[in-house]
């Protein structure tokens, strides 16, 4: 992007922290930390007080007129993210409690199916835990072989990609990796520590084109808020993400799977409104989704998800994703002049392709413990995460136990980043 692009780019986000109410209540938060959560705009707080003011009944079960609206409210949600997303039908659109209980259930439902003796499962390394213990677990029920992806020096993953553009890399050593007795890929987009954004269309379409009755899982949790994803493009099997990281409410996720796997597979839970039939000696299930949704789910936040969808759009993913670049790319440039080699960037290199990298930046300081730092920062307004993410096996192949994460949206600015490079050299002078 040229300087004039960047300068009105930031502008028009410098007045988007009106949109959001905690900066009344909390005016000299820098928060910097949406990797864990995303704070949420009115428009979405404003959608779960409607539901619960004027409409509050259950869904699918009512044939009175407020019910009807909520049930209508809450499938117009599935609708619109079947669109963001790009699926074939809204039908592929399970909601979930969380990225968590989405991968739970392909685990679950799918895994369980497929996964014999021999078998391999293949994640890696970069994974959230939520992406990796599943399927481990299940290996280990089933008899499967878990196989992790190692990262390179670079952190990307060690398929073959490094000192080549990967765009025209021919991933050699996924060869090595995916096989005939390869049952299940999952893999995230984003990692959530690193910041590598994987080359997931190629690696898809390269290990099908090794096994083609391979099944793909996709942990999108931190893509779906910052890339156009278009699931059919993408070439995968499943795909999930959370609400709440997307500017919508806690407690919401989504599971999108093709619409012929989701109908073999055998429900996650049992219980009220995910039945055909009852009868002593045997359950009939509904068809996908109402299959996977059973009991009473979380419908105002389903409800209020759309609006955090439509908040996006009207702004527009790529018009944040360049300015996350530019905050990012702004941080990691100055922490280089004015710590040099104290500060210690996680993951690809910056100099390289900025363009590769999610706005996300974990670090080490010098011998400073990341818990320290992040208490030391909080004393300024400024709150960034601190430990291991969700990401132990990752931090134990870096070598560290913890590390610092700042991860920026939409509501950040660059006077947050100012912030955080002055809030650094406190914690210098106190922990020095
Ligand atoms: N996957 C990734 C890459 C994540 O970053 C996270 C959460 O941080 C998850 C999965 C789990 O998401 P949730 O806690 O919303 O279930």
């Amino acid at each position: 992007m040229d300087i004039k692009s960047i300068n009105k780019n930031s502008r028009f986000f410098s007045t988007i922290k009106k949109d959001f109410p905690i900066f009344l209540n909390q005016p000299e938060l820098v928060y910097l930390d949406s990797t864990a959560t995303a704070l949420k705009p009115k428009t979405v707080v404003d959608k779960l007080r409607e539901y619960y003011e004027e409409y509050s009944a259950n869904v699918f079960r009512g044939v009175y007129k407020i019910s009807e609206k909520a049930t209508e409210e809450y499938e117009d949600t599935r609708k619109i993210i079947g669109e963001f997303i790009n699926a074939k039908k809204s039908e592929e659109i399970i909601f979930t409690r969380g990225s968590t209980e989405s991968l739970n259930l392909v685990a679950y439902s799918m895994g369980r199916k497929i996964i014999n003796q021999g078998d391999e499962i293949v994640t890696s390394i970069m994974e959230h835990h939520s992406n990796f213990v599943p399927w481990q677990v299940l290996a280990g029920e089933n008899g499967g072989t878990f196989k992790v992806v190692d990262i390179t020096d670079g952190g990307h993953l060690d398929i073959g990609l490094e000192n080549i553009k990967y765009k025209n890399s021919k991933f050699k050593n996924l060869e090595q990796i995916i096989t005939k007795k390869t049952k299940i890929l999952t893999l995230t987009y984003i990692s959530n520590v690193l910041g590598t954004i994987n080359p997931i269309k190629e690696i898809i379409r390269l290990a099908k084109s090794i096994n083609p009755k391979l099944i793909v899982v996709i942990d999108a949790a931190q893509a779906v808020p910052h890339l156009k994803i278009d699931v059919k493009n993408l070439g995968c099997d499943f795909l999930v993400f959370s609400s709440h990281k997307m500017l919508g409410p806690t407690g919401v996720g989504v599971l999108w799977g093709k619409y012929e796997l989701l109908d073999e597979m055998f429900p996650f839970n049992f219980g009220g409104e995910m039945i055909q039939e009852v009868y002593i000696d045997k359950t009939i299930f509904k068809k996908p989704p109402h299959k996977f949704e059973a009991g009473t789910p979380h419908i105002a936040g389903v409800i209020a998800l759309k609006e955090a969808v439509k908040y996006l759009e009207k702004i527009g993913i790529e018009k944040i994703r360049d300015y996350e670049i530019f905050l990012s790319g702004s941080l990691a440039r100055w922490l280089e002049d004015e710590f040099k080699t104290k500060i210690k960037i996680l993951g690809p290199d910056y100099g390289g392709y900025p363009e590769d990298r999610a706005g996300i930046i974990s670090f080490t300081f010098g011998k400073y413990h990341p818990h320290d730092i992040a208490q030391i920062l909080d004393g300024e307004q400024i709150a960034v995460r601190a430990g291991h993410h969700c990401a132990m096996p990752l931090h134990n192949r870096l070598g560290i136990n913890a590390s610092v994460r700042a991860s920026f949206y939409i509501y950040n600015t660059i006077e947050d980043v100012s912030k955080l490079v002055k809030g650094l050299k406190k914690v210098e002078i106190i922990l020095r």
